[in-house]
């Protein structure tokens, strides 16, 4: 691909420092070419998939640069940092959060060059990647020695990295019993702003210190890039148990779900769907149950797996929970990506998000009634639709999985994006003013940036403190998380 062409020639600068960047990476891994700074953009958001299914124009980059090495993205990043060049890290460009868009133009930085298994170390269990390693592809490998590393978010098969999932400190499909990337990861290597390369400690539990590895986790680009992780290793179960029941209503279910978690019962799966979100998975699934319906899958060693199923269908049936059977379960098992499968994913120009939440077990009810309530009831006259589920318990809480859909959005540009825009103030307003945080899995990228303030309150002056210490020119993915532009930290 031309590195130069007719809008990038009357750029001396870009040019000038595409050709610095080409003696790094080599020459054919830098392009200006238009198509490719579209693509690492784009991501799996509203905006990115709205703006694009209208002809519109995303922010792209000036340049798409793709390292192979962590030393070849130390000195993009170094020579980034001396032309006060933003940097925009890429994955899987799975993300939902428009966190690939590059307002300020720069280098769009993708990672998926960065591929490799470094380490599989059986005996502690830690398989060491790099970075820009797709899970599904990972997990290929490891299977194949009886191993698994429990991540499995819904965007597996979507090209997800790991340093994507750590980096918006996401949360797989098994995360109740194994915990989240950010309870999954050991060790990370890090280039930072000034391109200087870190390693934190090669175990994260100790008292040498506060953490620097929970500070990248989350930081969605914004304080550097993640180049490897270590991560934890689980043996792939000997036995999967799989049961279902129909709940009353959603409240009954969480407190199901409350005392399985508080009794400390470790299944890998809890999922509540309240009604409207059961009858969309019963037709994708051909499940053949309506209402409120709560699957669990309990995994491990079948003398495991059948003492917790025991004791966890005494806890549902106890609280008034109709079994619906083993085989609902599996089928969900078998089918947890056909959500996410094309046509049944959503898609523009309906206007959706998802607006997923954790709380603790108090807060959840409210937090769940509030939300329903101002989607439905404050946005009816666009006949918006609310569904949720619930998808990742805690031993002090659970997320909400949910999503509002406007099926027949304003066709004006303008109108439909400020319509998205309300909805979201709405869901976030109500998440926020019920004891829930502002996101669960999905990150804030430049989407849920404006709410960081209102989130995080007078954190919010220390968070801006440790971007400017850490990235003082402001060039690690600037307008994200809430971080103002470059320069501006
Ligand atoms: C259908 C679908 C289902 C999904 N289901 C889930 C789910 O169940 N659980 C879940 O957690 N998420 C889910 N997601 C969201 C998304 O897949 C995750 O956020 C994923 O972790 C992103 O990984 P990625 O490699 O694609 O990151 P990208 O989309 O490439 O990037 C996401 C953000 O992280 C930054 N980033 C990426 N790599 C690095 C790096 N190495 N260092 C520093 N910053 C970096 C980017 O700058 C960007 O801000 C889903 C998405 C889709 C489309």
């Amino acid at each position: 691909m031309a590195l130069t062409n007719n809008e990038t020639r009357s750029n001396y600068l870009i040019n000038q420092i595409a050709r610095e960047i080409g003696a790094i990476v080599g020459h054919d891994q830098v392009t200006a070419d238009k198509a490719k700074r579209v693509e690492q953009a784009s991501d799996w958001s509203w905006m990115s998939k709205y703006l694009l299914s209208k002809n519109e124009e995303l922010p792209i980059a000036d340049l798409v640069v793709s390292p192979k090495s962590t030393e070849e993205v130390s000195k993009v990043v170094s020579l980034a940092n001396d032309y006060r060049m933003p940097v925009i890290p890429r994955g899987g460009g799975s993300g939902t959060q428009s966190g690939t868009f590059a307002l300020y133009g720069g280098i769009a930085l993708d990672l998926k060059r960065l591929n490799k298994v470094i380490d599989i170390d059986e005996n502690s269990m830690i398989v060491t990647v790099e970075a820009g390693l797709d899970g599904s592809e990972l997990e290929k490998v490891l299977n194949a020695k009886g191993l698994t590393m429990p991540h499995y978010p819904g965007s597996h098969f979507f090209g997800a990295t790991i340093g994507g999932c750590l980096a918006a400190r996401g949360s797989g499909v098994v995360s109740t019993k194994y915990g989240k990337a950010e309870d999954l990861v050991l060790q990370i290597e890090a280039v930072m702003a000034n391109g200087k390369v870190i390693d934190t400690l090669p175990v994260p539990s100790h008292a040498s210190g506060p953490g620097i590895i929970q500070t990248l986790v989350g930081s969605e680009g914004t304080l550097g890039v993640i180049t490897k992780a270590a991560m934890r290793l689980e043996h792939l179960p000997e036995s999967r148990v799989f049961l279902s029941y129909g709940f009353k209503d959603v409240n009954t279910g969480i407190e199901a779900a409350r005392l399985i978690m508080t009794k400390r019962w470790k299944p890998a799966v809890i999922r509540l769907y309240d009604e409207a979100d059961t009858k969309k998975l019963s037709e994708f699934l051909n499940l053949g149950v309506q209402g409120v319906l709560m699957v669990i899958m309990c995994d491990g060693a079948k003398s495991l797996t059948d003492l917790e199923a025991k004791e966890i269908d005494l806890i549902c049936t106890g609280v008034g929970g109709k079994p619906h059977g083993p085989q609902v379960g599996q089928n969900w098992w078998d089918g947890k990506y056909e959500p996410f499968k094309h046509g049944n994913i959503p898609a523009p120009p309906m206007i959706y998000g998802t607006t997923d939440t954790c709380a603790r077990f108090n807060d959840l009810p409210a937090i769940y009634k509030a939300k329903k309530e101002v989607v439905e009831k404050q946005f009816a006259h666009h006949k918006a639709r609310y569904t949720a589920h619930f998808s990742h318990w805690f031993p002090w809480g659970g997320m909400i999985y949910d999503r509002f859909y406007v099926d027949n959005p304003p066709t004006d540009i303008d109108e439909a994006m400020k319509l998205h825009d309300d909805l979201w103030n709405a869901a976030i307003d109500a998440s926020l003013k019920n004891g829930g945080t502002l996101n669960e899995h999905h990150g804030v990228g430049l989407k849920l940036g404006r709410f960081m303030k209102a989130q995080h309150g007078s954190s919010w002056e220390f968070m801006l403190g440790l971007k400017k210490a850490w990235d003082p020119n402001g060039i690690m993915n600037p307008g994200k998380l809430g971080f103002g532009p470059p320069g501006s930290a």
